[in-house]
């Protein structure tokens, strides 16, 4: 059960839902689960992020929809069979938020020490990018790096959550790869100032193409994380090497600023990062999510 937000031919956006490796409209199938339950007030479903925001992004309401209307009609007729360009899977998020040094091996290449507690930033979500666009790399900007993440997607409102309650507040996985204009990064550190320029060129944030819900994924402290460039693997770990696991940071950040329905935490990259330049292809793949791939100019 993988759903991703796609445009058509037409360039309408819609939903889409992979199911063993088909792919099907899923905005037409929710509009037939709608006739078939005379829910006539309910609104059409566009994009991921109004499916999170009624609280239909979750495994029983989504296989509910899909099982209610396979008694009633086949799906072959709402099978994409055009050729589709993906979105990304949440457009507007309010905050794109990065974990640093979240992988002691990672922390390391870099001459850091791991933190005692979780180092966040931000990422303007104007970087986002889909599945299959193009990294551009600015002029004279020096090394750029690839970062492999797991992305999780918040689905609530969450302020001062308890860690043992974190988990609720997911709506979902994807991935991100969080590109970083290291030279600058470095140079913007050694002089104090802050970060957030590097992490923010546009296209600097290729995130999807699927999103999974949650209690599909269950534990995501156990998936396998790798990251190929020109089909040569750069990155390869697993997120059960996180320093702070994915409840625990939700937590942590939830202490500080509220997160909301749409909102993005990257939870960092494992170590493994190299720089990208023009002509390269960028593989970023998470066990059960998916794959994300950019061309790099
Ligand atoms: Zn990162």
């Amino acid at each position: 059960m993988k759903l991703f937000n796609y445009y058509t031919a037409k360039r309408e956006p819609r939903i889409g839902i992979n199911l063993d490796e088909k792919i099907y409209n899923f905005s037409q199938l929710w509009e037939f689960y709608k006739d078939i339950k005379g829910f006539h007030q309910s609104p059409q479903l566009y994009f991921l992020q109004m499916m999170i925001e009624l609280d239909v992004f979750n495994q029983a309401d989504i296989q509910e929809v899909i099982s209610t209307v396979k008694e009633f009609r086949t799906l072959d007729d709402i099978l994409i069979d055009e050729k589709i360009t993906y979105d990304v899977p949440i457009a507007r998020p309010q905050k794109i938020l990065c974990i640093g040094r979240n992988y002691s091996e990672h922390a390391k290449e870099l001459g850091n020490e791991a933190p005692s507690e979780p180092i966040f930033f931000a990422k303007m979500p104007s970087s986002m990018l889909p599945h299959e666009g193009t990294i551009m790399i600015p002029h004279n900007v020096g090394r750029v790096d690839h970062e492999i993440e797991l992305a999780v997607i918040i689905g609530k409102t969450t302020k001062h959550v308890p860690v043992i309650q974190a988990h609720e507040m997911i709506a979902g996985y994807t991935i991100v790869n969080d590109v970083t204009a290291r030279a600058m990064q470095k140079g913007d550190i050694e002089r104090k100032q802050p970060w957030l320029r590097s992490k923010s060129f546009d296209t600097f944030c290729p995130i999807g193409p699927y999103l999974i819900p949650a209690e599909v994924i269950g534990n995501p402290q156990n998936l396998q994380l790798t990251l190929r460039v020109n089909g040569e693997i750069r990155q390869q770990s697993n997120t059960a090497n996180m320093i702070f696991p994915v409840d625990e940071l939700i937590a942590y950040i939830s202490r500080h600023m509220t997160l909301l329905p749409g909102d993005i935490i990257a939870t960092g990259t494992p170590e493994g990062i190299s720089p990208i330049q023009s002509g390269d292809q960028v593989t970023a793949e998470v066990e059960s999510i998916g794959t994300l791939i950019n061309s790099v100019h």
